[in-house]
């Protein structure tokens, strides 16, 4: 056996980069062992697929495994694979030189940096193999080639400058991996370190990894499985173990593709809104893979912030060499990535919606808010969003939910728009005067009872072609259904003209109009809002802080109403109670506008009105 030592220089390139590697402080250098499991896993698989295709390979019954030992006395820690292994040739062209020009891009962008060196996605970067120098001060690796006539060589470098390699004793196929730990290592010589990392980085690769002779990851890769390979009761273990939760989650989708990116995901929806127990903001939970190899946690970037409730997986083939974490959030690959994702995840809560609605009730009681947040803000997604919402309406029980494309689907012929009122609930709404005349003309109306709903109304305008009207609208039209024709009770139009002149004055600065109204059947009067929508108004009001101001509204008056036409006998005789009538009856519409009003002046004029009532 010959003992020839031959040393060898490391390509510029790599001198620089071992230089970075050796002398930076980074805290997260323990994906050192991700790279060095990941390599391992790459070997086994070319030899798993040189198998299959290729001539006899060398010693084919071993086992495809990988083995990791940890010396705690010696301060080691051996990786050993039964992968392809490495000739002599190779040894010089894999660890030594790079022929990428983005992994020499990736080494430039380094050493350009100061002291914020993210050394994560080295392995992104083809040169995965040197963060070892992160953790070791010496690395010996004895190789065996698959090739029957490869032969067994040894390859040793502290990382400063040159590597030697040596003819080695015959081995088995395969590569080992000798890491002298530097002392402030030592900790990966300990077993249970050694665990942890591998848990976090490495659960999922596809081959058996045996730490001291034990099995680590036991957790499959399932988003790379077949869907009809793969049990509920496999599902929901996985999910436990990657959002690290107690229970079931409450939806889940699996899928893949290959264009426009090659994309294997497996994402969940848990049976809890935590934001809705006031834990306070969800962070993301999905992580990013490349081959199953973990790219970023938790990552902010491949899902919008609205969907931060899901937890999973994605993982893409078409990482590029080009990315890193800071780039992360521009990469235009990630942002494909995450529209790609989205849409199908929006698209599998619609078919949700139709095919399981009472689970996709659930899962809207708990998780509305993103939906909503994601429609107001989110303008990418926002028509496939809006088409997810989910409202009670005149014509729903109470607590029956419909979509604006099932209002859409029973519109009444020639209806033009679709109308909808806010209102803190259903009773109040019913309650108030706003519906009177859309339930005379039968016309379906959406109750929203958050304010957000109407600040989506309000950007989204139109549905499928139909106009979004409030139905506390000023100037409300209801051209496209027939206009009620005057009530035959009605006061004349003289005495309208008299008693609306002599309200606005009584009234003042607190009416910006007053007119005769077409909407109202059964009320006296209704208040509608100058800036649009009496929920417009609400909200000024809360944002201005100020309650004793409401603003002014437009007043409208049924003129078939008793009570308005007592009021303009008694304005006409000149009776000084009109004027207390007058703005109380005013007041009156304004709390069924739902507007919060001083309520002291008022229990003085109602305690007049009842000693009148009372004479
Ligand atoms: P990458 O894995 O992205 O190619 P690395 O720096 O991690 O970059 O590894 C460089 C090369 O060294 C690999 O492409 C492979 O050819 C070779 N190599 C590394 N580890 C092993 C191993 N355990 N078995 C066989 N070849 C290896
Ligand atoms: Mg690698």
């Amino acid at each position: 056996m010959s003992t020839v030592v031959e040393t060898k220089e490391f390509q510029t390139e790599i001198r620089q980069l071992l230089d970075i590697v050796i002398h930076s402080l980074y805290t997260e250098r323990e994906i050192f062992l991700r790279e060095l499991i990941s390599n391992a896993a790459d070997a086994i698989e070319k030899l798993r697929y040189t198998q299959l295709t290729g001539p006899e390979v060398k010693d084919k019954d071993l086992a495809l495994e990988i083995q990791i030992d940890t010396d705690d006395n010696a301060h080691t820690l051996t990786i050993t694979d039964t992968g392809i292994g490495m000739t002599k040739d190779e040894l010089v062209g894999n660890l030594g030189t790079i022929a990428h020009s983005g992994s020499k891009e990736f080494i430039k962008h380094l050493s350009a940096k100061g002291d914020q060196k993210d050394l994560n996605l080295i392995g992104q970067f083809g040169v995965g193999f040197y963060s070892a120098f992160m953790v070791a001060d010496k690395v010996t690796i004895y190789t065996r080639s698959y090739h029957q006539e490869g032969g067994s060589y040894v390859w040793e470098s502290d990382g400063v400058g040159s590597y030697t390699i040596t003819e080695g004793e015959d081995a088995v196929r395969g590569t080992r991996l000798v890491l002298h730990l530097k002392e402030d290592a030592y900790d990966f010589a300990k077993e249970e370190t050694v665990q942890r990392v591998i848990k976090q980085y490495s659960s999922f690769v596809p081959y058996p990894i045996l730490l001291n002779s034990k099995k680590v990851n036991t957790v499959d890769a399932l988003w790379t499985k077949n869907k009809s390979e793969i049990s509920d009761d496999e599902y929901n273990e996985f999910y436990k173990f990657i959002a690290n939760a107690h229970d079931e989650p409450l939806l889940r989708l699996h899928f893949s593709s290959d264009a426009p990116l090659n994309i294997n995901s497996l994402l969940f929806v848990p049976k809890e809104n935590f934001e809705q127990f006031g834990f306070g903001r969800t962070e993301p939970g999905v992580n990013l893979y490349c081959k199953k190899v973990l790219i970023q946690e938790k990552s902010p970037a491949v899902l919008p912030e609205w969907l931060r409730f899901i937890r999973g997986v994605m993982d893409s083939e078409e990482l590029p060499l080009n990315i890193s974490r800071e780039t992360m959030q521009d990469s235009a690959l990630i942002s494909k990535l995450n529209k790609v994702v989205t849409t199908r995840f929006l698209k599998f809560l619609e078919s949700q919606a139709t095919s399981e609605p009472e689970k996709y009730k659930e899962f809207w009681e708990k998780f509305n808010l993103y939906l909503k947040e994601g429609a107001a803000n989110d303008y990418t997604h926002q028509k496939e969003l809006v088409k997810l919402l989910q409202f009670e309406s005149s014509k729903t029980q109470p607590g029956e939910l419909i979509s604006l494309g099932d209002y859409v689907g029973r519109i009444k012929e020639g209806q033009e728009a679709i109308y909808y009122v806010n209102g803190p609930s259903r009773e109040v709404i019913e309650s108030g005067p706003y519906l009177e005349i859309f339930r005379d003309k039968e016309l379906e109306v959406i109750y929203t009872y958050a304010p957000i709903d109407d600040y989506i109304f309000g950007a989204i305008r139109e549905f499928e072609g139909k106009r979004l009207i409030s139905a506390d609208e000023a100037d409300l039209n209801l051209n496209d259904v027939e206009q009620n024709a005057r009530n035959e009770q009605a006061m004349s139009e003289e005495d309208v003209l008299a008693l609306t002149g002599w309200l606005k004055e009584v009234l003042g600065s607190k009416v910006t109009d007053v007119r005769e109204s077409k909407r109202l059947v059964d009320s006296p009067a209704v208040v509608l809002s100058p800036y649009g929508t009496n929920s417009m108004q609400r909200m000024m009001q809360l944002v201005n802080k100020d309650l004793n101001n409401v603003g002014p509204s437009v007043l409208e008056i049924n003129a078939a109403h008793p009570m308005i036409k007592r009021l303009e006998t008694a304005r006409k005789t000149g009776d000084d109670f009109a004027k207390i009538a007058a703005e109380q009856i005013f007041e009156n519409a304004q709390i069924a506008a739902g507007l919060i009003l001083d309520p002291r002046g008022m229990v003085n004029r109602l305690n007049e009105i009842l000693a009148r009532a009372l004479r």
